[in-house]
């Protein structure tokens, strides 16, 4: 991997084909499709890679049930399709979930629409039969699911989805664009244009942690900046007509055994709309919400209404637990840069993606999720390529992002996924104390990566949780462009979310070897540690 001082020289030296601005999952996807077609191209992160949306969703590859009620047939079969697409892409990222639709007397869907629906759902993202929804009766969905209230249970529909970790898959992304010949650079943000005859030929960018101004010159500008794409529009030329229309959407976690769900559920919440109850190793977490926000996108933060409704929707739902606000480990909160509809509510605006191009030939993607994430980077890609061919006569490849798995040493299939978490979990028997956590842990986030920080723990004959956690951090920072702790704990782990507890345990021990392999001073160590402290303890609060 290119060290972050080869990047940054590139940036400054190089002419680029392509800038993309944005290191979210739609900027990196447009990367990755580029540069595998040959397109010289370069990436501007202002923060770390994912650290805006593409770090707070609700962790679904999943075709959205939900959008068959407005008739988007074309978008629930596009990212529908993707979702065994990207599966077999990265299997141990991109993992089969099978989701529960518990009906109600007073629910959203009755028994023939959710039959009906889920029948469409399957067909319209060629879901193989053995996989298809089945309908469960009240006694099946309660054995499927004990949990579940019984009072004004009809019965379930039980169909198929995805789960994944929204910054792994980025990161992973990011990772394999770079393979490809992309140069990514994170903390490093886009600050104004520049111009050759009135046509976008660049930007002037900034190092964040060098302090450096640079310009990247490049033929093509894409602005894939997710909740910012207006904002950086607005950098290029005063918006008129489509604009963005953010909505805010928070997430809670909990202990799994506040809320011991044995699998995922998408239930009714009074208000009409519907939210999700995930179990995930030793949490669950529950979301979203979905109100309209109007602030700078740099503000956005879960506030007590946003925890309020959440609370009181899963206690409404699973009558058999009661959560509080204490029960309350973590807690994420993320903006839809959705495309303002005239006249539509938050939860009724439609998630499609759209493209504008600014008359200074500023090209911009907004809109979409993260399940079509290779789709709208093909659309990007073969508009570039269809300009690149009018202008300079330059014929591209078509899309190859279909056909390239997003790890080193990919899995094939499930099998090997469970057959290689098993041989981890036997690797760590007798030194663990839970074993199989780590062992899911590990390979959820690397894959067959996990061999090589085995490697590199420094005394293999002393293999415990700390040295495994630093040699985890090592592989990140050489491998996986994490510059400080938050990167690692955040977005190479999600550790801040769903395991707070192992950083409070391991912080001074983690800091000191942070210390050592970035040549930290004291006082840069005592401020990431803190700055990452803050998170977990207002996550515990
Ligand atoms: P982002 O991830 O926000 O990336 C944009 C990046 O641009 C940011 O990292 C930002 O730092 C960077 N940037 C901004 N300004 C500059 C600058 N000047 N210079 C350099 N960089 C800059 N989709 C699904 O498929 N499944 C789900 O389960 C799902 N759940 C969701 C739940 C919630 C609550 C939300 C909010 C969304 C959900 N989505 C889901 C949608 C999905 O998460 C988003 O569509 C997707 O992550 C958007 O990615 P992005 O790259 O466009 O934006």
């Amino acid at each position: 991997m290119k060290t972050r001082k080869d990047s940054l020289r590139s940036l400054k030296d190089e002419e680029f084909d392509l800038l993309i601005i944005g290191g979210g999952v739609t900027g990196v996807g447009i990367a990755l499709d580029a540069a595998s077609r040959g397109i010289k191209t370069a990436l501007v992160e202002k923060e770390d890679f994912g650290s805006g949306t593409s770090s707070k969703s609700t962790k679904l590859i999943h075709g959205g049930l939900r959008y068959l009620q407005s008739f988007e047939f074309k978008l629930v079969r596009e990212v529908g399709r993707e979702r065994s697409l990207i599966h077999k892409l990265a299997p141990h990222l991109v993992i089969p979930e099978k989701m529960l639709l518990p009906l109600t007397k007073n629910g959203k869907y009755g028994k023939l629409d959710s039959a009906l629906g889920l029948w469409f759902y399957d067909r319209l993202a060629v879901v193989p039969t053995n996989d298809r929804r089945k309908m469960l009766s009240k006694q099946k969905a309660l054995k499927q699911e004990p949990l579940l209230s019984e009072k004004g249970l009809l019965g379930a529909g039980f169909y198929s989805e995805y789960r994944t970790d929204d910054a792994r898959l980025t990161i992973e992304i990011t990772k394999t664009a770079i393979q490809k010949g992309a140069v990514c650079l994170n903390y490093c943000s886009m600050d104004e244009f520049v111009y050759e005859n009135g046509i976008v030929c660049g930007a002037r960018c900034s190092d964040q942690i060098e302090v450096d101004s640079f310009i990247v010159r490049a033929k093509y500008v894409v602005n894939a900046a997710g909740p910012w794409v207006d904002i950086i529009r607005q950098k290029d030329h005063p918006i008129s007509g489509k604009q963005l229309h953010l909505t805010k959407g928070v997430h809670i976690v909990v202990p799994h055994k506040k809320l011991p769900l044995k699998q995922s559920i998408y239930f009714d919440v009074p208000d009409g709309r519907m939210i999700f109850a995930i179990p995930r190793l030793k949490t669950t977490y529950i979301g979203t919400t979905d109100t309209d926000f109007n602030n700078s996108p740099d503000q956005v933060g879960v506030e007590q209404e946003d925890i309020n409704y959440l609370i009181s929707a899963v206690n409404q739902a699973f009558t058999k637990c009661t959560l509080s606000d204490r029960d309350i480990v973590a807690s994420w909160a993320g903006l839809r840069p959705l495309i303002h509809e005239k006249g539509k509510s938050a939860s009724e605006i439609s998630r499609k993606d759209e493209i504008f191009i600014s008359p200074k030939q500023l090209i911009s993607i907004a809109g979409g999720k993260l399940t079509g994430y290779r789709v709208m980077a093909k659309k990007t890609v073969d508009l570039i390529a269809r300009i690149m061919q009018r202008e300079t006569n330059r014929k591209l490849p078509s899309c190859k992002t279909k056909n390239i798995p997003l790890t080193r040493n990919p899995f094939q299939n499930m099998k090997e996924v469970t057959d290689y978490t098993a041989e981890i979990e036997n690797r760590l028997k007798g030194t663990f104390k839970d074993p199989s956590y780590y062992a899911h842990y590990l390979v959820a986030n690397y894959g067959s990566n996990s061999d090589e920080i085995f490697s590199l723990v420094e005394e293999p004959s002393d293999l415990s949780v700390q040295s495994l956690l630093l040699a985890e951090f090592d592989y990140c920072i050489n491998n996986e462009l994490a510059t400080n702790l938050t990167d690692f704990f955040d977005r190479r782990t999600g550790r801040v979310y769903f395991d707070a507890e192992s950083i409070i345990q391991s912080i001074d021990i983690i800091s000191q070897h942070a210390k050592k392999k970035l040549s930290w001073t004291t006082s840069k160590t005592l401020f990431e540690q803190k700055k990452i402290l803050a998170r977990c303890i207002s996550s515990n609060s």
